[in-house]
């Protein structure tokens, strides 16, 4: 028997443990304490071909609110390790390994390294959720995606039933995807039932590869508007890091760290790190839009990715419809593709910040950004799938275009 902290005793439902806040009541809650511990979890529900949800913050997860009559396996582990501090140089540069178990807490990873003057990842800082699931879906924002600095991710196979260490060039990372994301689905959205919701591959920890610094080069050209400084401009991490979350407050982008002090999540962050996130929002709480700030929170993050579509497709949108080179794609493999924003086509389409299907209906897109869906207190997994096919339907109806859902969504269909 794994070390856990609790088996089938009470269980949470996967509202107690979702950023959103939706789910059913779980059949069996598991947490192991260690790494042998975390596979025996794992393989003991596959043997009994039970259903098996390794979950992390549940800050990607649209669940709904019936009984998941499975085991939901939540790594207990925490914390960051430097294996070797003073690293022989790569590439002329100083290059530094940072590991750290799946359980860890995704920016409590960030403030380490950025607290360590380790460059790479300080654009990443406050994306919620776990290193293990970082690696699932390439998490990025600001111009950095963690693909980028991933050296290897330790995983458990539950095909081949082995543990295997995984190098960045094996990970097939792409745009918010990976060979461990890919292993879920058929084709977008569509659930491959032999490992749907949680890949093939169970991530046990993951190790990036970082450079020593101080300051980094700020590419995005949002965030340098944020700091007031050019694309390009080099400014310490600490400032770079703040920078970054005070963007991210303002459109909602954060988790609302109350959560942390609610018996399901409690254990999951650094208690300083913590501290500190539940100091930065007090502002913004007793500012002007008071407690509707955390509501905006209430979400999975962006609902919808960003559509990749041929250059055909692309030139039959409107001319002010946002366009970037997306590499090459398509049936054939090597047709050029274009990204275009999904927050674009959901407000050109009608759906504005606020949008509610009825009138104080808790499911609503966030008053500050256009692209997640939140709970504003109440919704059930239902008025939110109702909320993002009319959104699908809305942005198919005005532009030919499919949206597809980014947060995985076990037992509800929204392809
Ligand atoms: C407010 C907000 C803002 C966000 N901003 C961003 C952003 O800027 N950029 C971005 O990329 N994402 C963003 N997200 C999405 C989300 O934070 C990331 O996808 C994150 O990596 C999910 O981590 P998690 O631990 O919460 O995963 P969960 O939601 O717990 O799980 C998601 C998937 O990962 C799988 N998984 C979890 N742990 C493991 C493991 N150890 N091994 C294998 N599979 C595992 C689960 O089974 C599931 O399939 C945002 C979300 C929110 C709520």
């Amino acid at each position: 028997m794994p070390d856990v902290v609790s088996v089938n005793a009470v269980t949470p439902a996967f509202a107690d443990i979702t950023t959103v806040g939706v789910g059913g009541r779980i059949g069996v809650f598991v947490q192991p304490r260690d790494r042998v511990g975390l596979i025996e979890a794992v393989e003991d529900a596959d043997s009994r071909g039970l259903p098996l949800c390794v979950i992390g913050g549940g800050s990607n997860l649209l669940v709904s609110d019936g009984d998941f009559p499975g085991v939901v396996v939540r790594d207990a582990r925490q914390g960051v390790s430097v294996p070797d501090e003073v690293a022989p140089p790569e590439g002329g540069e100083p290059m530094v390994h940072v590991n750290a178990p799946a359980g860890t807490n995704w920016d409590d990873l960030v403030s380490y390294c950025v607290r360590m003057g380790l460059i790479g990842v300080e654009g990443l800082s406050g994306i919620p959720g776990t290193v293990g699931a970082s690696v699932v879906q390439n998490i990025g924002a600001y111009g950095q995606e963690v693909g980028r600095v991933v050296d290897s991710v330790e995983v458990w196979d539950r095909q081949d039933k082995v543990t295997a260490c995984l190098r960045a060039s094996d990970l097939g990372f792409g745009y918010r995807t990976s060979l461990l994301k890919r292993t879920m689905y058929q084709a977008p959205a569509v659930p491959d039932d032999r490992f749907f919701p949680t890949p093939r591959y169970v991530v046990l920890s993951v190790t990036l590869v970082l450079r020593h610094g101080s300051a980094a080069r700020v590419g995005s050209v949002q965030l340098a508007g944020a700091l007031g400084v050019v694309p390009g401009s080099v400014l310490p991490l600490g400032r770079v890091r703040q920078a970054v979350l005070a963007v991210r407050a303002g459109k909602g982008m954060l988790e609302d760290p109350y959560r942390y002090l609610t018996d399901w999540m409690g254990s999951c962050r650094r208690a300083a790190d913590l501290e500190e996130a539940l100091t930065a929002v007090q502002d913004d709480i007793h500012g002007p839009g008071g407690g509707r700030v955390l509501l905006d929170r209430h979400s999975c993050g962006s609902f919808f990715t960003n559509p990749v579509i041929s250059r055909e497709a692309a030139a039959a949108l409107p001319e002010d419809a946002p366009r970037y080179p997306a590499g090459e794609g398509g049936r054939a493999a090597h047709v050029p593709m274009v990204k275009t924003s999904a927050a674009w086509l959901i407000d050109h389409a009608g759906f504005h910040k606020g949008f509610a299907l009825g009138r104080g209906s808790a499911a609503a897109l966030s008053d500050v950004h256009t692209l997640a869906l939140t709970n504003r207190g109440g919704a059930g997994s239902d008025d939110l799938v109702a909320l993002a096919r009319a959104i699908q339907e809305g942005v198919d109806r005005t532009f030919g275009i499919h949206l597809i859902p980014e947060p995985v969504t076990p037992g509800i269909n929204l392809v």
